[in-house]
């Protein structure tokens, strides 16, 4: 009895003692900590510049949308409705997805606020967070951002095909990435597919056996994806398929001609890749693909989608657009040794010794605030060489000491943390004379 109690107690004492277990961020998702956020600010930066260029308006649509939206629209034997939702059912019963992708959404608010009575086409732009439940790997995230650029309504133009493409490749290259490769391809239109599915689905009806099982799958469901598939058993036996682009009709390849001759004339250089398909069903005629020579995962992709409209309850309507993967393109500046290239704005730091100019400090950085001069600080620390070390990592320009003995003179030391020259001033002039310095 007594060893039983004893045992009790040893037990409650034990689960007392364990350590909360430590949490993480869910599976392929991460957090951006503030180290990392310079180059979140350059994508920021290049996105809103290419953006304006162009003249693209930003949207935002909700994180979640109803399931049915990318049934409907980027359908349901493809890979992110099919496998790649992130899903949820609300307490009053709605099914709601978190958005694995920006374009649907933008064509259901596109249908929903009656934008097509805007001047035509609308051009709009967004970065945004996108949720596709992959497995996580190097490049492949459960949560990613892109950027992304679509141009609705107006006329099927090949040049807004071009213009999309162009928007995509400057952005590239404004970060800098070197060896950049679009690929591109036609998959044709409601009048040309249909006769060469079957022709596909003909081609690939006895050799079964040597497909993997995601292509035998989809074979009836959404056979153009057999031509994506990049598993070895696969990858021989579509060498042989027949090509889309010998089945295009007249309207689809004079389409396709202009977009190439708009790159042309761009000096965009490109790579037919007719088994470029793209996993979504709503494209029809171009669809492209960036890449660059350090992986062989896609910087950049996107379409036409003159049917999605349509499809989801819209008048006929044109579109085409693409999106940037974010994480994708720091990588491959990392990679390649490039930093971003934020330009600094003059910063000012504030240094404070002892409690009595501590107090003052608060004052002393409003009064810069009016005159809209940042001021950066680190009151939580007391020691000046802390403190200096932290302006010297803000890569400061200017430091503004405040110490007791000033406090009391009502003056203030300005130190030039690039020369180490310093002089001291009164509190009431030295906004002034701080401007003056920064002009
Ligand atoms: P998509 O929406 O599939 O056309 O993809 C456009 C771009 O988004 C791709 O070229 C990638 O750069 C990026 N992307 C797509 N899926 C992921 C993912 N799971 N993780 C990271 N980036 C992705």
């Amino acid at each position: 009895m007594f060893k039983k109690e004893i045992k009790k107690q040893k037990k409650i004492k034990s689960t007392k003692a364990e350590k909360p277990k430590q949490l993480q961020s869910p599976k392929g998702m991460h957090d951006i900590l503030p180290g990392d956020q310079i180059w979140w600010d350059e994508m920021r930066k290049i996105s809103a510049d290419i953006a304006q260029f162009y003249n693209f308006s930003p949207i935002e649509t909700p994180v979640l949308e109803q399931v049915e939206l990318f049934e409907r629209s980027v359908g349901t034997s493809t890979d992110i409705v099919e496998k790649e939702m992130f899903t949820l059912k609300t307490k009053g019963g709605d099914r709601l997805v978190l958005r694995p992708e920006g374009t649907a959404s933008i064509a259901r608010a596109y249908i929903e606020h009656g934008l097509s009575h805007m001047p035509q086409p609308l051009k709009v732009w967004y970065a945004e967070p996108m949720f596709r439940h992959e497995s996580p790997q190097a490049g492949r995230f459960r949560a990613f951002h892109q950027t992304g650029f679509e141009i609705i309504g107006g006329n099927i133009d090949a040049l807004f095909d071009a213009q999309i493409i162009l928007s995509l490749h400057r952005f590239l290259e404004a970060a800098n990435i070197k060896s950049l490769t679009i690929q591109i391809n036609s998959i044709g239109c409601k009048v040309c597919r249909p006769n060469y599915l079957k022709k596909l689905i003909n081609y690939y009806k006895d050799k079964t056996k040597k497909l993997c099982n995601d292509c035998r799958n989809r074979l009836e469901a959404n056979p153009l994806r057999l031509l994506d598939c990049k598993k070895e058993t696969c990858v021989p036996i579509k060498a042989d398929a027949p090509s889309l682009l010998d089945h295009l009709c007249a309207t689809c390849k004079d389409h396709f001609k202009s977009v190439l001759e708009y790159l042309d004339e761009l000096g965009i250089i490109y790579t037919l890749n007719p088994y470029l398909v793209r996993g979504l069903d709503y494209y029809s005629r171009t669809v492209f693909e960036i890449f660059s020579d350090a992986s062989p995962l896609a910087l950049a992709g996107g379409g036409r989608y003159d049917y999605l409209i349509e499809l989801l309850g819209g008048q006929p309507t044109p579109g085409v657009g693409g999106a940037i993967g974010l994480e994708r393109v720091i990588e491959a500046m990392k990679a390649a040794n490039l930093k971003p290239n934020v330009k600094f704005k003059p910063t000012i730091y504030l240094v404070h010794l002892g409690d009595v100019a501590k107090r003052k400090s608060l004052k002393i950085i409003e009064m810069f605030r009016s005159s809209g001069i940042r001021v950066k600080e680190s009151l939580g620390k007391d020691s000046l060489k802390n403190q200096l070390r932290s302006a010297d990592r803000e890569r400061a320009n200017l430091a503004l000491i405040l110490g007791q003995k000033e406090v009391y003179e009502e003056s203030i030391i300005l130190r030039d943390l690039d020369s180490g020259t310093q002089e001291s001033i009164l509190i009431s002039k030295v906004v002034e004379e701080v401007k003056k310095r920064l002009r």
